[in-house]
């Protein structure tokens, strides 16, 4: 996505919605960070058009196909940068800002266990917490540094293998796990393209940027394919932004309409403006990954 329509995208929404200008200030100073960040990522080069889609037929992500490099250095001063902007830009308890500017959370990622990183996100902040061990740094805020300082690096080789997928049918992977890196998708945007009534459904992931085309009327984090377990939470003033939400497994995904909004949509600026609805649908018990739930169901 171009920064022009992400710079229009927010710009937009401080001035219709101004209860979320700092959290979009504090984003747009992320993104343009991540930017420049990403001029220091390795060269990657993907699998053939013939592997790659063979490994999307057999479900592998391209990332376990060809694993990109991450340079711990680069990896490291992305971490600081990103700790910095947070604890001054975030608006976070103080206590948290101040761990954020204070420890050295980067002095603590090794060449090792940045090497395992790829394969459990969720073991690698865990091992970071542990050798920062610091109480005022939990893991959900350790994650989101150490998740958004390697999406610079992740962003160009993702493209790069997604390309070499050329015209393979994204709705074949029929998953609501990012094809290319494995996350959980964070959001999804209904594209009007015209040939078809009501749209079709894309999904983004968080980590590498990717977007992928998930069906529409299935449950992004089930499969659930039964029209009356899955539901629309959204506020009538707002049709454009409204949360999928799953009767099966609990769980429920942001999803925009492009059509009822009035600018270009870009998934991680759309996502904060539907974070109020996010807060609802946990309210009513429901949670974004959902309960485990056998896959059957479909
Ligand atoms: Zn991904
Ligand atoms: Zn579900």
């Amino acid at each position: 996505m171009s920064n022009t329509a992400r710079t229009k995208a927010i710009e937009h929404y401080v001035a219709s919605r101004p209860d979320l200008e700092q959290q979009l200030r504090f984003f747009e100073a992320l993104w343009d960070a991540q930017d420049e960040i990403a001029q220091d990522a390795s060269p990657y080069v993907a699998a053939s058009a013939e592997e790659t889609e063979k490994a999307l037929q057999q479900t592998r992500t391209l990332f376990s196909l060809v694993e990109p490099t991450i340079p711990l250095e680069p990896y490291q001063a992305a971490v600081r940068r990103l700790a910095a902007l947070t604890a001054e830009k975030a608006g976070l308890p103080d206590e948290q800002s101040a761990a954020l500017a204070e420890v050295d959370i980067a002095g603590a990622v090794t060449e090792k266990s940045l090497a395992s990183m790829l394969t459990g996100m969720d073991a690698f902040v865990t091992r970071i917490a542990e050798a920062v061990n610091d109480d005022r740094l939990n893991e959900p805020l350790l994650m989101f540094v150490l998740t958004e300082a390697v999406t610079p690096f992740l962003r160009e080789p993702a493209a790069a293998a997604v390309k070499a997928a050329g015209k393979y049918d994204w709705q074949q992977w029929d998953s609501g796990l990012c094809p290319v890196c494995g996350t959980p998708a964070s959001s999804g945007v209904v594209r009007d393209e015209g040939d078809l009534q009501g749209g079709r459904r894309w999904l983004s992931c968080p980590t590498c940027r990717t977007q992928w085309e998930f069906a529409r009327v299935r449950c992004a984090r089930c499969g659930q394919r039964t029209h009356d377990r899955l539901e629309y939470l959204f506020d009538e003033q707002d049709p454009g932004h409204r949360v999928h939400t799953c009767k099966e497994c609990h769980g429920y995904i942001p999803v925009t309409f492009e059509k009822q909004i009035s600018i270009l949509a870009v998934p991680e600026v759309e996502e904060i403006v539907m974070i109020p609805l996010e807060t609802v649908a946990s309210s009513r018990g429901l949670t974004p990954l959902g309960d485990d739930v056998d896959e059957t169901v479909n």
